[in-house]
């Protein structure tokens, strides 16, 4: 069968531990034997990390503004243990903030459904996405605790004043405060991204926020939302998605009835919290993917989960292994049916559907991953090694294609 033709080239980042054993394996077993693509490679192992002082990072960043497509594979955060395992330089920051910070990118996370899988939640049929803010309010705050009698003031000075204050509190008795911040530029790309990442998926935006009790600060984030939605109009009108404003608390209560099939766009606490209960109602880490869009559009495709270092160790001694490479195979998917709709190439979106297709098919005939072993109804008889599974997509695809 002669190979598809990719036009554009897609950005590969590689990464670290079990995840890199998984992403070799659908690269080598999944993508290149069907399809004509020039990969961009970039190899994020914290070894190549620390021996290009972590420039090898800022490379792939730049490339996928570039080229506007990448796919990454899960890489190591070093901490103090990790930069004695390795005999690090330093502890390198992550490699997702390092390259979301250059794109000024959001992180959107989707999971992956299948039929013999149900969500904790009996309504959702559909994904839910999750779009989280990833700059500012509790997790760039300053506090202090108050101990004495006294007066707490917010104080603004402006370069070109007047200076203005404005009370917090006047302190009888011991307590605490916290300031928060954020910025227009901030909130605007998050928007944006929100935007672009609701368009490409044609799912409706909702955004919430407790804009009755923080008729500053959350209303900006409201005002700011409504106004960016307002340019696209005629997008989202084409597109036939809609958007909505919810008070937070309405919004988790909508939730828990609602069938899916939406981005929900949270402030940076919010997401924190609510991608983790919709990651934990939907079923396992392995089934869930994510994606770094930018406001100006350029797709950064991944796993959820880690390295997955436990296995990576069992693997080492030469045990096999069952870790989920669904999430991995997604990302690969993901990366080549963007390059598909943005180069006009219906043969390659339709390729990308096909391995989905495939990897769900195998799930639905109950060929699995141990992770998934008790979540599933009924329950098949055994599981899959990681390759098992792998060369089990393969033979499914190749019946399909
Ligand atoms: P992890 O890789 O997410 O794995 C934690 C545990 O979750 C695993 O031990 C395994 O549980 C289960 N799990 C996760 N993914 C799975 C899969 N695909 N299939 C089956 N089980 C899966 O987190 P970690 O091992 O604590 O972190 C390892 C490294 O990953 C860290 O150095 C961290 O910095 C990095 N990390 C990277 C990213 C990223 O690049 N996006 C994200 C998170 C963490 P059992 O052991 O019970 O089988
Ligand atoms: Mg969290």
């Amino acid at each position: 069968m002669a190979k598809i033709r990719v036009k554009i080239p897609i950005v590969e980042i590689d990464g670290d531990e079990m995840a890199r054993i998984i992403w070799a394996m659908i690269r080598e077993k999944l993508i290149l034997p069907f399809l004509d693509l020039d990969l961009q490679y970039y190899d994020l192992a914290v070894q190549r990390r620390d021996e290009t002082d972590d420039r090898i990072t800022l490379d792939a960043a730049n490339a996928i503004k570039r080229y506007g497509v990448g796919v990454k594979c899960a890489t190591i955060t070093p901490d103090a243990e990790r930069v004695t395992e390795f005999g690090l330089k330093e502890a390198w920051p992550s490699p997702n903030g390092t390259i979301r910070s250059f794109l000024d990118g959001s992180v959107f996370r989707k999971p992956i459904l299948v039929k013999n899988i149900s969500p904790a939640v009996k309504s959702w049929k559909k994904p839910i996405i999750i779009g989280r803010h990833a700059y500012g309010d509790i997790y760039k705050s300053v506090e202090m605790t108050v101990d004495k009698p006294g007066k707490m003031e917010l104080v603004y000075t402006p370069e070109e004043g007047p200076e203005k204050r404005l009370l917090v509190h006047q302190y009888q008795s011991p307590g605490v405060v916290m300031g928060i911040h954020n910025l227009e530029q901030s909130v605007r790309s998050f928007a944006r991204s929100c935007i672009h990442c609701a368009l490409g998926e044609k799912v409706d935006v909702w955004f919430s926020t407790k804009d009755t009790i923080s008729k500053k600060y959350h209303a900006y984030f409201k005002d700011i939302f409504a106004e960016e939605v307002a340019a696209r109009q005629a997008d989202f009108d084409k597109a036939g998605i809609r958007y909505r404003y919810f008070l937070i608390d309405d919004a988790a209560a909508q939730l828990m009835k609602h069938e899916g099939n939406f981005l929900w766009a949270l402030n940076n606490y919010d997401g924190d919290v609510f991608s983790d209960v919709v990651a934990a109602g939907f079923g396992s880490l392995g089934m869930m993917t994510s994606v770094l869009v930018s406001p100006d559009g350029k797709y950064e495709y991944e796993a959820a989960h880690g390295t997955v270092r436990r296995h990576y160790y069992e693997h080492l001694k030469g045990n096999p292994t069952s870790t989920n490479p669904v999430a991995s195979i997604f990302t690969w998917t993901g990366g080549i049916k963007k390059r598909g709709e943005l180069d006009g190439t219906p043969d390659v979106t339709r390729f990308g559907e096909n391995i989905e297709r495939a990897v769900i098919g195998c799930i639905e005939a109950g060929i699995v991953t141990k992770d998934l072993m008790p979540l599933m109804d009924p329950a098949p008889a055994d599981h899959e090694t990681t390759e098992g599974f792998i060369d089990a997509v393969v033979e499914r695809l190749k019946n399909i294609l």
